[in-house]
């Protein structure tokens, strides 16, 4: 799906996968909820990093998607949680991984960003959340009765389905393009296992004069395609549709299957996913919509 668009414009995600019916109008308002949190934030000024770390905090804070709080457990019933964020302005790029006891990773990320670091993980990563004022949260609090009902499903083998992680891709008035993703990674994961999200251009990528592009899928295929820079960069010869499709195509190619979000820098839109489904929420100054769309 492609969108004509301008600036500022504004794409969330909150997962590609397989989801429940059950649960697919809740998804989509949660979607809704945090793209109009972080539109408000642009129609008053705020930069393009503001909006997608607000639209993703919101999204984390969210119990029904698996990022912060109700982030998927893994092997040892816990969670470990990852996040990024780029700043297309000057490739600027901060990012969490393995971190259990932070409420909102976007907001460690983007920490990170604003210091000499990269990328920051585990223990070391709690340790400079304190340095910069982010209190512990109990481990537990991330933990909800719906992730622990998956994460027994999953140990018994009978569950297929994930969905949840989400992302944010914006173009500010100004024309500042970025990026924010943050996860807790696959259930039952195997513990420090760390996926696409938190690594520059494999879930996470923004690039000024090109576009902004946010991952979710199977993060072992999204790290080794660099498929959020693959898509940003395939920009260079072909409009944002098919360069979403194009990085998905290389992800395939590597047995994987997911999703990508992308805003270029004139604010057209695009989305692709290979899983049955995805939501997300979008708008730009010609409108306004949300969907969790049927697979491809
Ligand atoms: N990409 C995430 C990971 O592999 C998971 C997801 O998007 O569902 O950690």
């Amino acid at each position: 799906m492609a969108l004509v668009g301008g600036g500022p414009a504004l794409l969330v995600h909150g997962g590609a996968g397989r989801v429940e019916a059950s649960g697919r109008d809740d998804r989509v308002a949660g979607v809704v909820r945090a793209r109009d949190a972080a539109w408000a934030l642009l129609e008053q000024g705020a930069t393009a990093l503001e909006a997608v770390l607000e639209a993703v905090r919101r999204l984390e804070d969210d119990p029904l998607f698996n990022a912060g709080t109700g982030a998927a457990l893994n092997r040892d019933g816990f969670a470990e949680l990852d996040a990024a964020v780029m700043d297309g302005e000057d490739l600027g790029f901060g990012a969490v991984a393995a971190v259990r006891d932070v409420k909102n990773p976007v907001l460690l990320a983007a920490e990170v960003l604003r210091s000499e670091h990269v990328l920051l993980v585990g223990e070391g990563a709690s340790r400079f959340a304190r340095e910069r004022g982010i209190p512990a949260c109990d481990p537990g609090e991330l933990v909800t009765e719906r992730q622990r009902r998956r994460w027994s499903l999953a140990r018994r083998r009978a569950l297929e389905e994930r969905s949840g992680t989400v992302g944010a891709v914006a173009l500010d008035a100004a024309g500042r393009l970025a990026a924010a993703t943050s996860t807790g990674g696959m259930v039952d994961q195997r513990v420090g296992r760390v996926g696409d999200t938190p690594l520059p251009g494999a879930g996470t990528y923004a690039e000024a004069g090109l576009g902004a592009v946010s991952a979710t899928g199977h993060g072992e295929y999204f790290a080794r395609a660099l498929a959020a820079y693959r898509a940003a960069g395939a920009l260079r010869d072909a409009p944002p549709e098919r360069a979403v499709r194009t990085a998905l195509e290389a992800v395939a190619r590597l047995g994987g299957a997911g999703g990508l979000i992308l805003v270029d820098a004139q604010g057209r839109l695009a989305w692709h996913h290979t899983t049955p489904e995805m939501s997300v929420a979008w708008r730009t100054q010609a409108g306004e919509g949300a969907q969790i769309a049927p697979g491809a």
